[in-house]
């Protein structure tokens, strides 16, 4: 997702010469393009003037430190900017009273039910036992999928196929919940194909009588600019309190992701990206801003190393990645700087690849123990050659690591990625500009 613009907003970054500072005369193409590829993107117009408007007065006058070249400031200037456009902070959704309610609202096709089962498996997970609510009374096909969805996550789906009035379905439904000790109640309604002012006014009263503690709007992604308007008139009704984008796996230009905080102001919650039930994600701007950019996750690395490490090793290590260089010797120095500096996970997340996978996991300060052991275990031309790492070469630092050699070939792969990344950031700054100079 995201490919165009990143892409769109790389070539943007190279337009800035190396000068010293920021001014008006250098500055000035490259806000322009930053904007052609947010209103590429499928951003609103005024949302993209709005946030270049802001980008190009933070950047003015701003001096380019030695260890930073124009282009690097500005991709942080943008990071910044684009992480508050969507809300700045990760926004949870909120499930207060016994039990709680959850409401959802969309149009038909959003993915809204999809979403239900989800969101379900979700707070399953948190150990919250779930109710699933079929509320929209006008597809019986509508109830038939949330019970299929229902089973194949394990949670209880209540529906009344014969009553034709949400509201006291839904009142039911709670009633039902507190018996049968259910914390947590998901109401699916029903969606039309486009805004009606029927379905509006059912579910505003289904809302006002059931008083939920959330209300989500569920929308699609792909649909751009229209997303926006629909979440516009959705919450003129509903004020809802949060949005779940749904559909971001096929989206590449992710627009709206831009936009809707920005128009409605209202939180983004949750993002969808596939029809399995674990695709799930919680919303937060700053990865998605990081996303946006590509290469966020390795700038907020070297970032906090400027921060925290000693200024020599900072720019022997920047050195090294400029030129391709960057081997498991400098890993192990990394990792033993990082060790120093608490909030393991937070730092982890910052290496390209790693985000994903360690989002659910807790990471104590033993979590590096296996990677230590395993680069320990190399001589030293495999630190500064790891291309010679053979499968030979694995299975001994398996054995001599105490690990096995699924770790091993993990560790390799981060790695890579790892490397791969740097390469894709060297060869933006194999133009004037860019991110030329980073040491
Ligand atoms: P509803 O009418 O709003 O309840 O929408 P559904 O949940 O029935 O979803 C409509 C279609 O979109 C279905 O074919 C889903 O499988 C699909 N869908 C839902 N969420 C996602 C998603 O995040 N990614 C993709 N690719 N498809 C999705």
């Amino acid at each position: 997702m995201f490919d165009n613009l990143s892409t769109k907003l790389d070539k943007a970054f190279k337009t800035l010469k190396g000068q010293g500072s920021i001014t008006e005369i250098n500055v000035a193409a490259t806000i322009k393009e930053i904007r052609r590829a947010l209103v590429d993107a499928d951003v609103n117009y005024k949302v993209a003037k709005e946030v270049t408007d802001k980008i190009k007065d933070e950047a003015m006058g701003r001096d380019v430190l030695t260890t930073v070249s124009p282009g690097q400031l500005m991709t942080k200037i943008v990071y910044d900017e684009l992480t508050q456009l969507m809300g700045g902070q990760k926004e949870d959704v909120v499930m207060k009273g016994d039990p709680a309610v959850i409401l959802l609202s969309g149009l038909q096709g959003s993915g809204k039910t999809t979403f239900a089962g989800k969101l379900a498996t979700f707070i399953k997970k948190q150990n919250r036992t779930v109710l699933l609510v079929a509320c929209d009374v006008y597809r019986p096909a509508a109830i038939d999928q949330l019970k299929v969805l229902g089973e194949q996550v394990g949670v209880e789906v209540y529906s009344e196929p014969e009553n034709k009035n949400p509201v006291e379905i839904s009142q039911n439904a709670i009633a039902y919940a507190k018996k049968n000790n259910k914390k947590v109640v998901i109401i699916d309604t029903a969606g039309r194909l486009a805004v009606d002012e029927q379905m509006m006014k059912e579910i505003e009263q289904v809302k006002r009588a059931i008083n939920p503690s959330e209300t989500l709007f569920v929308v699609d992604a792909m649909t751009g600019q229209d997303a926006v308007n629909t979440a516009k008139t959705f919450n003129d009704r509903l004020n809802f309190d949060g949005v779940v984008l749904t559909k971001l796996d096929g989206d590449s230009r992710g627009g709206a992701a831009l936009s809707i905080r920005a128009v409605v102001e209202k939180p983004i919650k949750f993002i969808s990206t596939g029809e399995k039930m674990e695709a799930l994600d919680l919303f937060y701007p700053d990865r998605m801003a990081q996303r946006i950019l590509g290469m966020g996750d390795v700038i907020s690395l070297v970032e906090r190393a400027q921060q925290q490490f000693d200024e020599d090793e900072a720019k022997r290590i920047n050195q090294k990645i400029r030129k391709n260089q960057f081997n498991f010797d400098d890993f192990l120095s990394q990792l033993e700087q990082i060790k120093k500096m608490g909030n393991l996970k937070d730092l982890v997340g910052m290496i390209p690849g790693m985000s994903k996978q360690i989002k659910d996991i807790d990471i104590d300060d033993d979590a590096f123990k296996p990677i230590e052991s395993i680069i320990k275990s190399m001589t030293p031309q495999e630190r500064s050659t790891p291309e010679i790492l053979n499968g030979s070469r694995r299975r001994r630092l398996a054995k001599g690591s105490g690990t096995d050699i699924q770790q091993v070939n993990n560790l390799m792969k981060q790695f890579e990625d790892m490397r791969k990344v740097m390469r894709t950031m060297n060869k933006m700054s194999s133009t004037k500009g860019g991110m030329a100079q980073m040491a």
